[in-house]
């Protein structure tokens, strides 16, 4: 095998799309599937979306959906981010729909005109006449996964501000909006994070019925006794105090095993054990119970090792470790499993 191996659930990712829909009760789901579909690669996970149920594509740029075109066909696609003058011209080649955050609308292209309700990025901040190339409104929350009161005020003062425009299609809500507030759920969601059974809330995915798409496993490279006084890694971060069996795994930072995951548990035989040392560019080192056989599997992510945990000890969000991770880098296999 190669280093390490990600492996791909697409029987969990539509198993997520069923839960969402339901959730949804009638809103459209559209799939968020920018930067390579939160590292689990886009075009095998907008496929199965659509296949599953979602109605469209949602992008961060031009370039993103030019690309994608070439394996989905006809899939409606959606580019939330700011374009350019050359953005518009190929959205209109590669038959692309835009948001726009600016009172002169492009023509000869679908436009989605965004509104800032309170996210205080891109967006109108008051609705003038849409000219008719315009198909849908949208806006952005916040702080659905930790803000109840903001999201709410967020909610109404999309409601209000666009009454008058029932008739064109209006969406607010993201994953966090989608599961929590019905209210958010308008005429479509666009659903990333909860896509990949990863939690909005850094909770377990399961309270909210999602199953984790990615796992990544690796093994045991070299095994080896730490005398006391002995230590691993750069930095001698770790000095073993007694005799102490350690595991080096070669995955590291430039695989996306971030450095700040030192700390972290990751899953040796039926343990889970504690990442040791700093964390390097292609390996790091794994405290064991006692001596085992290079080779011994070692689950980084999956079989009940949860993104949402290393998380919590990187002091970040899984948005930012599944897209760090980037299940096409060279370095690593790819299994793609579609049950
Ligand atoms: C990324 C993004 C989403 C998806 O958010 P999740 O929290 O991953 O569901 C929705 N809308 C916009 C505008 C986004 O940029």
């Amino acid at each position: 095998m190669q280093r390490s191996e990600i492996t791909i659930d697409l029987g969990a990712l539509r198993q997520n799309v069923r839960t969402l829909l339901t959730v949804l009760a009638g809103s459209e789901l559209w799939a968020v599937v920018k930067a390579n579909a939160y590292g689990h690669g886009a075009v095998d996970v907008a496929r199965a979306a659509l296949e599953s149920g979602a109605t469209a594509l949602c992008i961060a740029t031009v370039a993103e959906a030019v690309t994608l075109r070439r394996d989905l066909g006809e899939a409606r696609m959606v580019v939330m981010g700011p374009s350019d003058e050359d953005g518009v011209a190929a959205a209109r080649e590669a038959r692309l729909e835009l948001v726009v955050a600016r009172e002169d609308v492009p023509d000869g292209v679908p436009v989605h005109l965004k509104l800032d309700t309170g996210m205080g990025r891109w967006g109108l901040s008051e609705l003038v006449r849409p000219p008719s190339n315009v198909v849908g409104l949208m806006s952005h929350l916040a702080s659905a996964d930790c803000d109840s009161v903001f999201t709410e005020r967020q909610i109404e003062l999309f409601r209000s501000a666009t009454a008058d425009h029932a008739h064109l299609t209006r969406h607010l809500a993201n994953s966090a909006g989608a599961l929590r507030f019905p209210s958010a759920r308008f005429d479509a969601a666009r659903c990333g994070i909860a896509l990949y059974g990863l939690s909005p809330f850094g909770e377990h995915p399961a309270a909210d019925g999602l199953a984790p798409v990615l796992s990544w496993r690796s093994e045991l490279a070299a095994v080896k006794r730490l005398e006391p006084g002995e230590s691993t890694g750069y930095g001698r971060r770790f000095v073993a105090d007694r005799p102490t069996w350690i595991g080096i795994v070669p995955v590291g930072y430039g695989d996306g095993f971030r450095r700040d995951l030192t700390g972290t548990r990751v899953r040796v035989g039926d343990d889970l054990r504690r990442v040791i040392g700093t964390v390097s560019m292609d390996a790091f080192a794994v405290e064991l119970a006692g001596e085992l056989p290079v080779g011994a599997p070692v689950i980084l992510v999956g079989d009940g090792v949860l993104l949402e945990s290393h998380a919590l000890v990187a002091g970040t969000i899984t948005y930012e470790l599944a897209t760090g991770i980037d299940s096409n880098a060279t370095r690593a296999g790819r299994t793609v499993l579609d049950a």
